[in-house]
């Protein structure tokens, strides 16, 4: 058996705050990004549910090192 999407689907959540899966842990965050083949995404808190984790592309201001991921994801933060 290879690892695949049934691997951590049974540790996801719907984030109805950010409308996009969350995960239990950081490691199954990043086993996703890496069944995703998508290197340049990272692993960032819940800012909602801080024990979840979400998975998204890093901007472009955070890979040149201009800007805390916080700074970013945290003006981002909607409750709508
Ligand atoms: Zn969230």
């Amino acid at each position: 058996m290879t690892a695949g999407f049934d691997d951590v689907r049974g540790h996801t959540w719907w984030c109805a705050a950010h409308q996009k899966k969350s995960y239990a842990t950081r490691k199954t965050a990043r086993r996703a990004i890496r069944i995703l083949c998508e290197s340049r995404m990272r692993a960032y808190r819940c800012t909602v549910l801080p024990e979840r984790w979400h998975i998204g592309h890093s901007p472009p201001v955070l890979l040149r090192g201009e800007r805390t991921a916080n700074e970013i994801y945290g003006e981002k933060v909607t409750y709508g």
